[in-house]
This record gives C-alpha cells, structure tokens and sequence, in this order.
C-alpha cells in the first residue's frame, strides 16, 4: 500500500439493484485500486476489492491478441454477415451502453434480450398486461408503515435493503423506524431474512397465486372457504389478519423476488401481485416492487423498452421490434439452435444457461465484453477486456425503483468502456450494412437495365 491515498465520496455500488450512492471510497491511486469502502455491505465490499487492474490484453481474436481497433472490425463484420445474430446481457453496464447495444441490433435485424428474461421476466409480462403502482424507495423509507417481502431472502441478496429503505431507517412519516412498521416475510422457507419479521407466513412451495388470489377476493370482501389451508398450507385466518392489515395501513409496499417470480404460476404470480397492489388502492395507497437483482438491470429494462416498447426479448429481423418472450429470449433461442452470432455483454451465459444452451453458444462465433475474464469470454471468437462500471467509468444507472443515479469512477482502467466499444461497432455495422444495401441497389439496377 502506498501513500497516495485518495478519497472518493458518494461514490456508487452497483453490485446489485440497491445501487446504494453513499459510498465513501478509499483508493490507493498508485496501485489502482480500492482498499476500503466505507458504507458497503459484505457483497459491497467483495465487489470493489475484487475490481483490480491486470495485465489482460484490451482484445482477443481467438485467443491472440489484436489491436482494439481490428478487434472492433472483426465484431462488426462478425455481426453484420450473421443472419440471426443475438445480442445478451446488458444488466451490468451503463445505460450509454445498453443505448448502443440495441442500435445495434436494430442494424443488424438481429435479437436483443437481457437477464431480465431469466429473473424478472414474468414480471415483465405483468407490467405489460397489468401494469404497476409504483414508488420510489424513498417513499418507501419515509412513508411505508406496512413492508411486505414475498419470495426472496434481502438480507443475503441485498443486504443493504433492509438498513437502508424499509425496514430500520427513520422516514419522515415512520419517525420510530422499524417500532413504526410490521414487517411481514412471505416464504417457503425460514432464511437469515426471517428474524426480521413481525409476521412469517409459510405457504406450501408453489401455492403463492392461490393465496394471492385468496387475498384479493378478502379485500373485495367475498369468502373464502376455510379449506384454503389444506390448499396453501397457510390458516384462513392469518390471510384474514393480513387483508385488514394490507387496507387499514397508511402506506403498503409489497417487495417480490424470484421466489414468485421463477415458481409455478411465474407471471400469473407477478399479475396477482400487482393486481392486489391495484385492489387494494380503492382503501390506502399501496404499491408493489420487484426486487432487482443486478446493478443496472432495472436500466436494461428501461433503455430497450424507450427504444423498443418493449423491455427485454425483442427481434428485428422483420425491420421493426416485435416481443414474444418465450421465443425470442436467449435461453429459448439458443436451446432452439437458432441464433449464428452472439453479442454478450458483461454477462457469463456459459456458466449459468442450461446445458443445451451453452453447448449451442460455444458453437457459435461470440463477441464478448466484460471486465473479467469468464467461461464466455474464454470461448469467445472476439474477447474485449473493458473497465468496470461505477468503478472506472461513470455513465447512468437506474436503482431498482426506476431512479437514475450518476456514477462516479474511483480511478482510471486502461480499458476502453463497453460504451467507447460499442460505439464503434456500431459506426462500423453502418457503414457495412449501407455499403450492402449500395450494393443489393446496383445489383438490381443493373438487372433492370
Ligand atoms: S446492498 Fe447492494 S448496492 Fe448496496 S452496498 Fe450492498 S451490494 Fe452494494
């Protein structure tokens, strides 16, 4: 450790949806990197210790190394001459980025889908069919006098989510913290996140859309036979409890994780979520959340439905977006032998995909970006090394809640921003597909004369 020692103040985590801005950063600027995060959480701090500068190449070409720019030219070319190339990833880089990554695709007519179609995709679907009443997390800390979890385990996911927006913190309206608040944990199973709880309802594994269902029938007052428990493992009177609780409080929140999202019922559960949100806002104000998993997840959704109308999933090929999860998502893509080239972007699909996925991507030609080497960068036709967002580079971030939060880099990386990359992918997919359609012109013109 050496003594210049510089202090970087609010800085941003962006380990997870969180994304809590009061970090107070300690960097050793001669070795380049961070030696103590002040605020972070145990996740928080493993992120910004591990993001270290080595000696990696900026770019691979099959494993040799090129020119950042030849990397650029083989990308392109890669890209433009597939016919049906997909674009994944994009829950760990900017928004400038993201940006970049669906114009694109939107070059090439190819498919850009993002980890929302494997964590929160249902709940995609739900806000398309259902919609969402919404909030920010600040509402939350300082109004919320009801918090409900259902389905996840915060105080291993996002540590901080607790502390820092609904369960402990004073808020304007909560002055006593967590004594002004109940607390109710809905899960399958007791987690490090269960003592936290006032109320603890255990439903029987893949029950949540009865008891959601239940639920919303209690709040239009109908009835609701007393067998409910056989079905759901949980006592009619406790839905009971909860219903007068959910329309007697001043303000609600309910947080869904993957616990409803990825279980039997998957949308039908996000739906009834946000349905019960809307019910119940004929008594109090109410609202519902997913809990987002990675740092700009939340940004993926919000960049490809501005530019798409749609948030992740979505496919070019007819020249205009067209979104149909299920068929245009990577996992079902991949699985279906379908996709010639592939545009990854911090994001490792070949160590967490289905076996038949990844033994389809390794088949074909990967341009992969990402600050680490992975599995998909080490099989990749195009490798680019890139510096980490939020740590080297600023740029915008949405934080679950949909609030966009600006980035402070802590020291600088010798590798280019997956922004700077993508760019000139992108000017050099222009000029190629224009070049084509010159040419595809001429052809035509000269058969016609
Ligand atoms: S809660 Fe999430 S964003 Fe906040 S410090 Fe921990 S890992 Fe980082």
């Amino acid at each position: 450790m050496t003594e210049n020692i510089k202090i970087v103040e609010n800085a941003t985590c962006t380990f997870c949806g969180c994304v809590c801005d009061d970090m107070i950063l300690h960097v050793d600027v001669d070795e380049k990197r961070i030696i103590k995060a002040k605020n972070a959480c145990i996740l928080g701090r493993a992120w910004f210790a591990e993001h270290t500068i080595d000696e990696a190449p900026v770019a691979l070409i099959d494993g040799q190394e090129v020119t950042l720019e030849a990397a650029i030219e083989e990308s392109a070319q890669t890209l433009v001459q597939a016919k049906f190339p997909i674009t994944y990833g994009l829950s760990d880089t900017t928004c400038e980025a993201q940006r970049q990554a669906v114009a694109i695709t939107d070059y090439i007519k190819g498919t850009i889908d993002t980890t929302t179609s494997v964590c929160h995709g249902p709940s995609g679907l739900a806000f398309q069919g259902i919609g969402e009443s919404t909030s920010t997390l600040g509402e939350v800390k300082n109004r919320a006098d009801l918090v409900i979890y259902w389905g996840g385990n915060p105080a291993e996911s996002h540590p901080r989510h607790f502390g820092r927006y609904a369960v402990t913190p004073k808020g304007m309206f909560v002055p006593n913290g967590k004594r002004d608040r109940t607390i109710v944990l809905v899960d399958v199973r007791k987690t490090k996140s269960s003592p936290v709880a006032d109320i603890l309802i255990r439903p029987k594994p893949g029950k949540d859309f009865e008891i959601l269902w239940a639920l919303r029938a209690l709040v239009k007052g109908r009835k609701i036979a007393a067998d409910i428990e056989q079905i759901t493992g949980v006592p009619l009177q406790t839905l009971q409890d909860l219903t007068e609780r959910m329309k007697n409080c001043r303000f609600g929140v309910l947080f869904f994780g993957m616990g409803l999202t990825m279980t039997r019922g998957r949308h039908f559960n996000s739906g009834a979520v946000l349905a019960l949100a809307t019910d119940l806002n004929e008594f109090t104000h109410f609202v519902a959340k997913p809990v987002r998993g990675h740092g700009n997840v939340t940004g993926a959704d919000n960049v490809v439905s501005w530019q798409t109308g749609y948030p992740f999933g979505v496919n070019f090929s007819r020249g205009y977006p067209r979104f149909n999860p299920g068929e245009f998502t990577t996992v079902d893509t991949l699985s279906n032998g379908e996709p010639d080239a592939a545009l990854i972007i911090s994001s490792d699909p070949a160590s967490n995909f289905p076996k038949k996925a990844i033994e389809y991507l390794r088949q074909i030609p990967m341009i992969v970006l990402d600050p680490k080497c992975t599995e998909t960068s080490q099989a990749a036709h195009v490798a680019f090394r890139t510096s980490t967002y939020g740590i080297n580079t600023t740029g915008t971030v949405y934080r679950m809640d949909d609030v966009p939060i600006t980035l402070r880099a802590a020291f600088e990386s010798p590798f280019p921003d997956d922004e700077t990359i993508l760019t000139g992918i992108k000017k050099r997919v222009m000029e190629l597909v224009r070049a084509r359609h010159q040419a595809t012109l001429s052809n035509a013109n000269a058969i016609a004369v």
